[in-house]
């Protein structure tokens, strides 16, 4: 038996509930070490898409027809699910929205509107993923609001005192990744939000990398608003979530206009809706968010901190293993770390060596994986980075090392 393998583990069952493992590329078995990209999905996810569309589709909210108050139904049971999987106080604080990305971005237009002025400041970090930049930056030049961000070090790990000293009264919001996608990196974000919080300022987490790895539980990181996408943890593309504390939803202007947010329009006013619907205009992902709520199930059903275990002990041996190949330099040894082994070779590109361990079956990401900032700290042009899910083996683990040493024999 490897290291840390866990035989009250069963990933050779679970890996039979994910067809597309199932797959071969070039001739050989797959081993899929993009899970940060996205996930792949498990059976009951693809079943509940196709069983919505044989025989659940029809439009929500509106209908007086049985297919659309069975569709609303399955809509919102969701929304219970999300509120327990997050443990949120009530059903108003999750908002659907189509992933990470636009979390955030509907957070940061509102939030701008309302409560940044000139000379005001938001808190981001240098490990930040471009969609917890670019809308800030955004909400900062249409506003005339300062961004800062917190440094980190050269192991990847955010500088607390530094933090610490940039909050001041002028501090507005803190955006915050909670798992780096490039790094792994799990932040401390329950001390970084109980600092905000006692400058007065708002927090928002980029949960994207986290909740596929960890039980997630806002209560307990204290924050206001937490994103997140339903792809990277086993659920179809196009839907995701955007927590809100209901106290402060309630105080935010809408964002999109349109159908669903409002309670009456006229040409002279139009009255908004309540939460959450008063922040999901048009027709939503209905078959998306159908199928969160089989991909929450599943995670659940497997077990969430079981699963975890699983994957601490895979990324230890991978860190072991790929150690003993002296050419390899690994990006990013914080003490917290899920999911992510990003490294990096002197005079090699890194999608060299994408490209060739491709050949051999091995799916990993090579760039600056939108996270061009820590690639600039770090003085390098991007890594190749391999990140795991709780169906990876540690077989695979030595089908990469192995394929490993064959792209850097090659590349010389
Ligand atoms: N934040 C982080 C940390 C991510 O890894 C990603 C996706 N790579 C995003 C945000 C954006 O997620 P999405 O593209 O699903 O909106």
């Amino acid at each position: 038996m490897k290291l840390g393998e866990n035989n009250s583990f069963d990933v050779v069952k679970i890996r039979e509930n994910f067809p597309f493992l199932q797959r071969t590329v070039h001739g050989k078995p797959l081993v899929y070490f993009d899970n940060a990209a996205t996930s792949q999905k498990p059976k009951e996810v693809i079943e509940a898409l196709s069983h919505y569309y044989d025989h659940g589709n029809a439009n929500i909210h509106r209908g007086v027809h049985t297919l659309s108050m069975e569709a609303t139904a399955a809509y919102e049971d969701v929304r219970k699910q999300v509120k327990h999987f997050i443990n949120a106080d009530n059903e108003r604080e999750i908002i659907f929205t189509s992933g990470t990305t636009a979390g955030i971005n509907l957070l940061s237009s509102v939030f701008a509107r309302k409560y940044l002025q000139f000379g005001d400041e938001v808190i981001i970090s240098a490990m930040e993923h471009h969609s917890n930049i670019v809308p800030w930056q955004l909400a900062c030049e249409a506003t005339g609001a300062v961004l800062k961000v917190v440094p980190m070090s050269d192991k990847g790990e955010l500088l607390l005192h530094e933090y610490e000293n940039m909050l001041s009264d002028k501090t507005r919001l803190v955006a915050i990744v909670h798992v780096s996608n490039t790094l792994g990196t799990v932040n401390p974000v329950e001390e970084m939000v109980a600092m905000a919080k006692d400058r007065g300022a708002w927090t928002l987490i980029d949960g994207a990398q986290a909740v596929p790895h960890i039980p997630i539980d806002v209560h307990k990181l204290g924050c206001d608003f937490y994103a997140f996408s339903g792809h990277k943890m086993f659920a179809p593309t196009g839907v995701g979530v955007l927590y809100g504390r209901e106290e402060l939803l309630e105080k935010l202007p809408p964002w999109q206009g349109g159908g669903e947010m409002i309670k009456r329009v006229t040409f002279e006013k139009t009255i908004y809706n309540d939460l959450p619907q008063r922040f999901e205009a048009g027709t939503p992902n209905i078959a998306g968010v159908v199928g969160l709520g089989a991909a929450i199930r599943y995670m659940e059903g497997v077990g969430i901190k079981k699963f975890s275990e699983h994957e601490e002990n895979l990324l230890k041996y991978a860190t072991e293993e790929i150690k003993k190949i002296p050419e390899i330099e690994i990006i990013g040894e914080a003490k917290e770390k899920v999911g992510v082994l990003s490294f990096a070779v002197k005079g090699i590109h890194p999608s060299d060596i994408g490209s060739i361990i491709d050949k051999l079956g091995v799916a990993i990401r090579t760039g600056h994986h939108c996270t061009e900032p820590i690639m600039d700290r770090l003085g390098i042009p991007g890594t190749a980075r391999a990140s795991f899910a709780f169906y990876n083996t540690f077989e695979e683990v030595d089908i990469f090392m192995e394929a490993l040493k064959k792209a850097l024999t090659m590349l010389g």
